[in-house]
């Protein structure tokens, strides 16, 4: 294809191109010096995109002074597909350094997210990262009967921990723990991602505002298949649905109701016939009781199809979360009641998402560089380990338990 000198095109479009054709051959001989169309126009005004100026409040992306080296603990699902991957968009945390029992597979992951070769430990000498100036923080993504015992040897250690959910496996550990913390004077802060993400953060402020009036209900699923082998379905590494997603709507009806139950009853499924439910109930259903009046009835699961939503009832609108606890994709709904001009439709709130997983390292990083206090500590995850040992005692019981005694 021939590529018409610019002068020349121009020519062609100008109106007095058009009527001069006879000069279009002299125009291949010499540039064509185009005049403005008017005498005035671009000597007064300024340029319309000056090619040598960019605008002066364009901001030059720049690294933080300081990032805080994290060490992860346990290389399975989560550490690998969601959590590593996270740090690349944080800001204030980077990986330095891993504790696996797996050498060739930590020696892959190190490589492949830039952590020195010397900055891999393992289950028996976990301790030594005591004496490592790279780690500031320890995320603990073991099983879940492990969470205590690898919190407590980071904090003597001397690091600040992030301990994943459910926080332990009693509350008897989940004390030791917050104990530890405080003696060794380190954070702790158990990873509850979606105080850190924008949408269970806005149901929270609207619950919190009071534009549901009173609440009186909260209703919440979280399930899903699981798939044997999994820790999920292991009594000795802390299994169950209670702690590993029934903790998720104990922990959404706190923070939309603002309280704490004073009484709680569930029934559990534990199917003869299905061999992944030898140590652990399938499905556990529960309700909560509030001292406001509100009930909470949640379930959980391991034997459904994926589904995980919250409700929130008050006298003067609704709320729906769906999903609500996923790690993406998710959607708020709300609705006015009908004394408020609510009408049948509810309205999605378009929120700007966010990486859970990010948000709450950088949330960590920040509260361990200013000393200040998170959002998620160790006593909300002792307060969620009350409530579920509280169900375990009432699956026993086949009776409600009192909290308020
Ligand atoms: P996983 O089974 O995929 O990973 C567990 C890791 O622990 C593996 O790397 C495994 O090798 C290691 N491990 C060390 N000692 C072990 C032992 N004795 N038995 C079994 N594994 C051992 O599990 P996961 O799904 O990554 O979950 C890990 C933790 O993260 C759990 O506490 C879980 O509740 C939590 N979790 C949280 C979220 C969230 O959204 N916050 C999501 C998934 C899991």
């Amino acid at each position: 294809m021939t590529t018409l000198p610019s002068s020349r095109r121009h020519f062609l479009l100008s109106s007095a191109g058009l009527t001069c054709l006879a000069d279009l051959h002299r125009s291949f001989a010499a540039p064509v010096r185009t005049e403005p169309e008017t005498a005035t126009s671009s000597a007064a005004l300024p340029a319309l995109a000056p090619p040598d100026k960019q605008p002066q409040n364009l901001q030059i992306p720049q690294k933080p002074t300081k990032q805080l080296g994290w060490a992860i603990v346990g290389l399975g699902e989560l550490a690998l597909g969601e959590v590593l991957p996270a740090f690349g968009e944080c800001e204030l945390s980077k990986p330095v350094a891993l504790v696996s029992g797996h050498p060739d597979k930590a020696r892959r992951v190190a490589d492949f997210y830039g952590i020195e070769r010397n900055a891999i430990y393992n289950y028996d000498n976990y301790d030594r990262l005591a004496d490592d100036p790279r780690v500031d923080v320890i995320y603990i993504i073991l099983p879940n009967s492990m969470h205590a015992e690898y919190t407590i040897r980071g904090l003597k250690a001397g690091k600040h921990v992030l301990c994943e959910k459910p926080m332990a496996t009693s509350p008897d550990e989940a004390r030791q723990m917050i104990a530890a913390s405080k003696e060794a004077q380190r954070h702790l802060m158990i990873a509850y991602r979606l105080h850190y993400e924008p949408f269970n953060q806005r149901a929270m402020e609207i619950c919190k505002s009071g534009a549901l009036g009173k609440i009186r209900t909260f209703a919440s699923t979280n399930g899903q298949n699981v798939k044997a082998p999994n820790i999920r379905l292991s009594a000795r590494l802390g299994g169950g649905p209670l702690g590993d997603v029934g903790v998720y709507s104990i922990n959404a009806a706190r923070y939309t109701l603002g309280e704490e139950p004073v009484e709680v009853f569930a029934v559990a499924q534990q199917p003869k016939d299905d061999p992944r439910f030898r140590e652990v109930p399938e499905s556990v259903a529960f309700t909560l009781r509030y001292p406001s009046g509100a009930l909470a009835h949640c379930d959980c699961g391991f034997g459904m199809t994926e589904s995980r939503f919250y409700e929130v009832h008050g006298t003067e609108g609704t709320l729906r979360m769906q999903p609500a606890f996923s790690y993406r994709g998710l959607r708020l709904h709300v609705r006015d009641s009908e004394a408020k001009g609510g009408t049948d439709e509810s309205r999605e709130l378009l929120l700007e998402p966010k990486n859970h997983f990010s948000q709450e390292m950088d949330h960590f990083s920040q509260v361990v560089m200013n000393n200040e206090t998170c959002r998620t500590p160790g006593e909300m995850g002792l307060a969620d380990m009350v409530i579920i040992e509280a169900l375990e005692r009432s699956l026993k019981t086949n009776a409600p338990v009192r909290l308020d005694g």
